[in-house]
């Protein structure tokens, strides 16, 4: 810990909530190891400076338009940031590595999927880390891709969705990464290249733990990264204790669900959040509300602005007809809502952020992904640790309301029920000392004051 005061670490988040809140989270747990954080960020989801004052910011004067900004288009948004973040960020380093006034910089830390901080990090011959933000299985799924297509398994093809892929048990071809807003063959070199990145780093960090995720760890490292340094060192707000009280969403954070579950039963709420990005169709939207409002089980439900393709299309006396047993927000405080004693369930896209937080506090999952690695995240959830049930039989509003009453209520949900607990308490001793995750963040801390700049 001595040695790393007086040293500077940079990090640099790809600038979307999914990827910014374990990024700096990241930097309180370094800062706590006697670090000090510098955060460059974009003007594009710029964060704001107040909500972590020991850490120092720069903004980089990189923006996009509001038709630029789209999902709708996601391999031409990250090429964009790549392309616009090279010179402001090249600008932004050579200020940062020349004032003598600052502690020296000892390494960057950055997300795979900005692969253009390689080559800059190399003009200044400054080492790079790589943080990867989302879980080892699909990481160890993507750097398979090459594999993937050599066995013909990708492009995926709808007529053998159910085939299971022998090479990766448990899974079947649907469960394998897409991204339905870019057309397959960019998609592929999107994460291909992005599996690749950590090929070039001096070490790659996950936000998972072993118990987790003992197996694609170790494929990982003997398979994929023989000669990188991994180090899971997750779940990072399970460490970082000012993770609960530092906001750093994009969007303002609803308390008045907190008030609103203090009135609710034990373990009685559905808590429904499909994360920052995921959308679905005016027709999907209605069948999730009446499927929640037919369960007969409270629900906290974020309707987040963009979440609906077209219009916010509340069916008519939808709200009124839920007599307060459910309660609608824009966005959630997640953690707190996780953690709150009323939360009995949580119907969630399986965005890898929201899995560990809902494994951290053993909420059971209803499990309903979108896209990329989500899929791969909802599959370990349902069929390897078993916490969870997949809306694997159609959206349709008594499907779900069946599966609600099935995870909450009935017996055959009671196993699911007590697994995710026991797995919660794995969670909880990761940090404890000599705790998995607490040894691989010494084991980091060193690793960086090994490296020579
Ligand atoms: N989140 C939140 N409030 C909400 C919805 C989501 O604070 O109402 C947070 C959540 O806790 C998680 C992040 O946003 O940390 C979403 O990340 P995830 O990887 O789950 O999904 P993504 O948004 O990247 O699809």
């Amino acid at each position: 810990m001595e040695q790393s005061r007086g040293l500077r670490l940079i990090l640099f988040p790809l600038p979307f909530q999914g990827h910014i809140n374990p990024m700096l989270e990241l930097g309180n747990l370094l800062h706590s190891k006697g670090f000090s954080i510098t955060i460059v960020h974009t003007k594009f989801n710029s964060l704001n400076p107040s909500s972590h004052p020991h850490f120092t910011f720069h903004s980089i004067p990189v923006d996009l338009s509001e038709s630029e900004a789209s999902m709708k288009e996601a391999g031409r948004l990250l090429s964009l940031i790549n392309a616009k973040c090279v010179e402001p960020f090249r600008e932004c380093l050579a200020t940062l590595l020349s004032d003598a006034e600052e502690d020296p910089v000892a390494c960057l830390i950055s997300d795979p999927l900005l692969h253009f901080t390689r080559s800059v990090a190399e003009s200044f011959e400054l080492p790079r880390i790589l943080l990867r933000t989302g879980g080892a299985a699909s990481f160890a799924v993507y750097a398979a891709f090459p594999l993937l297509k050599e066995k013909g398994y990708l492009p995926i093809q709808d007529s053998r969705l159910e085939e299971p892929v022998t090479e990766l048990s448990p899974f079947k071809v649907k469960d394998l990464p897409r991204l339905d807003t870019c057309d397959p063959e960019s998609f592929y070199q999107l994460i291909t290249n992005m599996a690749n990145e950590p090929k070039a780093s001096s070490g790659l960090i996950f936000n998972t733990f072993e118990d987790l995720e003992q197996h694609a760890l170790a494929t990982l490292r003997q398979d994929s990264y023989p000669n990188i340094p991994i180090f899971p060192i997750g779940p990072f707000h399970k460490c970082d204790s000012a993770a609960s009280s530092s906001s750093t969403g994009l969007l303002t954070e609803d308390q008045s669900c907190i008030s609103w579950l203090n009135t609710q039963a034990p373990k009685s709420v559905v808590y429904v959040s499909f994360g920052s990005i995921a959308a679905v169709k005016e027709a999907q939207f209605l069948e999730i509300a009446w499927g929640l409002a037919n369960s007969n089980q409270p629900f906290l439900w974020v309707v987040r602005p963009g979440f609906v393709h077209g219009s916010e299309p509340f069916p008519r006396g939808f709200v009124e007809s839920l007599n307060g047993r459910g309660h609608i927000v824009q966005w959630a405080p997640q953690k707190q809502v996780l953690a709150h004693p009323a939360v009995g369930a949580f119907w969630t896209h399986n965005g890898w952020n929201s899995t560990l937080e809902s494994v951290c506090e053993g909420v059971p999952m209803i499990c309903m992904p979108c896209f990329t690695d989500q899929l791969v995240n909802a599959r370990y959830a349902s069929d390897v640790w078993k916490v969870g049930l997949q809306l694997e039989d159609g959206m349709e509003r008594c499907m779900i309301e069946k599966t609600i009453r099935k995870l909450m209520v009935e017996k055959e949900g009671e196993e699911i029920r007590d697994r995710a607990l026991k797995l919660m308490e794995k969670a909880n001793l990761c940090f404890n000392r000599g705790g998995s995750s607490c040894q691989s963040l010494d084991g980091l801390v060193k690793h960086i004051l090994s490296l020579e700049p």
